[in-house]
């Protein structure tokens, strides 16, 4: 696969760094239309196919937070979401590309959620 990371070549600060492996994202404008995850949702993260899928992203980072390095704590991020335009049902979390999913640590991760809201596009 040909990954082009759009932070190599120069030295980023660390807001730029986080902004970029979240994907484009946009600055959080109004709390009411931030995605919370449901319980569905959270019971997906649960399915071996999301654990099979996480280990493969986890590997592929070699199990180190993009963003700071740590190798405690991780999780893999969904840095776009994508939506059945029929249905309206959210893309199970397994089904997205592995260039859509990124390993942060619980701290970046936690941050960039607070900082940017993830888009989510219809499909
Ligand atoms: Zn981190
Ligand atoms: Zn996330």
């Amino acid at each position: 696969m040909n990954m082009q990371q759009p932070w190599v070549g120069r030295e980023l600060t660390s807001a730029e760094r986080l902004h970029s492996h979240l994907g484009n994202l946009q600055p959080e404008q109004d709390m009411s239309t931030t995605q919370t995850h449901n319980a569905t949702y959270n019971e997906m993260l649960q399915h071996p196919k999301w654990k099979a899928k996480r280990a493969q992203v986890l590997a592929r980072d070699a199990h180190q937070c993009r963003n700071c390095g740590t190798r405690e704590n991780l999780q893999v991020h969904h840095r776009q979401y994508h939506r059945h335009k029929a249905t309206g049902h959210k893309l199970a979390p397994w089904c997205y590309p592995d260039r859509y999913l990124i390993t942060l640590c619980d701290a970046c991760h936690h941050q960039g959620h607070q900082q940017f809201t993830v888009p989510c596009h219809l499909i």
